[in-house]
């Protein structure tokens, strides 16, 4: 068996670390992860013919190979190389955990941190027991902090990600309803993510503290955190308009974003306040929060020509980022408003229940014509909504039904949905 110091060693020399075949460079360290549909074990000999330096298996695939570094069980191993690795840097190490916003708060935090700082922060959406090791593995001597988004799906995921991480820092963006089918329940979800605190606390570390979250505030008290919110005593901000951006006040200061939705305020004003903890000048703060523009169907705004305005937000959904994107777009000005949501999935026994709620909340808004999309949804709607079994019926009824010129509409469910598939509808020839 290699011991984890010797497989250091071989990493120091290979830094570059793939568990992809498919995605590999020459002189990699090869990793044979384990997934739903396939043993990593199996491509190990083809990466080694592609050109990997060496690969880490747990099957002894090839016995009389040097280059094969069998070890126990190859994800432990990826999770205590980076643990070490990790242990190696004496620099701030960011921690971000929450139920909705972790990238786009990661990413408000990035564009102001890096004005002042070489920084590492999570690619993408790198946040599980998988990505985060990776991150951490690409800690270098250059980097003068590291910001790493830490997503949970179950209890105790948070825990292992913070032994990987070893976050000085941190904080959660919000408790909310989503994978109930992990979590159980919302207090499941709250004492999940407060995994990341606790190491804080217990390391010596600072949280900040989401003092508009009441369930943050009840278990976390704001004594020891440093607070942000709309009344937070370390950053304090509020809504100053949506045109249709949103901009926040902060102090005498007006900050215009290229963000949708008053959801994002919390977003803001914590990126705001890492800046501030990590000294990066105001104006610059600033400058970072207005630089930054989202990708990747979170909350995209879209122009069409006819006076329209879709908000793409087809990324995710779960119960709380669903409401508050409902209330978002029947707080806006528009004269159509239209709301095309799919299914919210995961919620496991929670589904029908949490679909119905969305229903109870579009009733009492009856300026907004709903478009459901997806099978949960189409279950629960009865007569009173339009309800289709995928999202090709959606783009048929749109077909035949164009939306008036000015909607405002919102395309909002979980990945597994794919609404975007209906964005050529609006978008060609526009
Ligand atoms: P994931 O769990 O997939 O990593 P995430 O926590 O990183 O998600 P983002 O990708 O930043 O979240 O945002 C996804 C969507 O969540 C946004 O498009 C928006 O609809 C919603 N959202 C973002 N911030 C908030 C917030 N503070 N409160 C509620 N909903 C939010
Ligand atoms: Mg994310």
């Amino acid at each position: 068996m290699t011991t984890i110091q010797h497989l250091y060693e071989i990493y120091l020399r290979h830094p570059g670390i793939c568990t992809d075949t498919r995605k590999l460079c020459k002189g990699d360290l090869f990793f044979a992860l384990h997934g739903a549909n396939f043993d990593g074990n199996d491509f190990a000999l083809r990466a080694l013919e592609q050109g990997a330096a060496y690969a880490v298996v747990d099957k002894d695939v090839a016995p009389s190979d040097p280059r094969c570094l069998l070890v126990e069980d190859t994800l432990t191993a990826l999770q205590a190389l980076a643990t070490h690795h990790r242990r190696q840097f004496d620099i701030p190490v960011i921690g971000i955990t929450g139920t909705n916003g972790k990238t786009t708060t990661k990413e408000l935090i990035r564009s102001v941190l890096s004005r002042k700082y070489n920084l590492l922060a999570t690619e993408g959406n790198l946040n599980n027991h998988i990505g985060v090791p990776l991150m951490i593995l690409r800690l270098d001597s250059s980097h003068e902090m590291a910001l790493i988004e830490m997503g949970a799906g179950a209890p105790g995921e948070i825990h292992t990600l913070v032994e990987i991480a070893q976050p000085n820092v941190g904080l959660i963006t919000n408790i909310g309803r989503a994978h109930l089918q992990g979590f159980g329940s919302i207090e499941g979800v709250l004492r999940t993510k407060s995994e990341l605190p606790e190491y804080l606390y217990a390391h010596g570390g600072t949280f900040l503290l989401n003092s508009d979250d009441p369930l943050l505030v009840e278990k976390w008290g704001t004594q020891t955190a440093l607070t942000y919110g709309q009344e937070g005593n370390y950053v304090s901000g509020k809504v100053a308009g949506h045109l249709p951006y949103l901009s926040v006040s902060v102090g005498e200061t007006v900050v215009h974003s290229q963000l949708v939705g008053a959801y994002n305020l919390i977003n803001i004003l914590a990126a705001i306040a890492m800046g501030r903890y990590f000294e990066v000048p105001e104006a610059d703060i600033y400058a970072g929060i207005e630089g930054y523009q989202p990708t990747n169907n979170r909350s995209q705004l879209v122009r069409l020509g006819d006076g329209s305005q879709l908000i793409v937000d087809a990324y995710n959904a779960n119960p709380s980022s669903m409401a508050v994107a409902i209330d978002n777009l029947v707080d806006s000005p528009a004269r159509h408003k239209v709301a095309i949501l799919g299914d919210m999935l995961e919620l496991g026994e929670a589904t029908e229940e949490e679909h119905r709620r969305v229903l109870i909340h579009l009733s009492a808004h009856p300026e907004v014509k709903a478009l459901l999309c997806g099978p949960c949804f189409r279950k629960v709607a009865g007569e009173a909504f339009l309800a289709f079994e995928k999202v090709e019926d959606i783009c048929e009824y749109l077909r035949r039904h164009p939306l008036p010129s000015e909607s405002l509409v919102l395309i909002k469910g979980s990945r597994g949905i794919a609404l975007e598939k209906v964005l050529p509808l609006f978008c060609s020839g526009s």
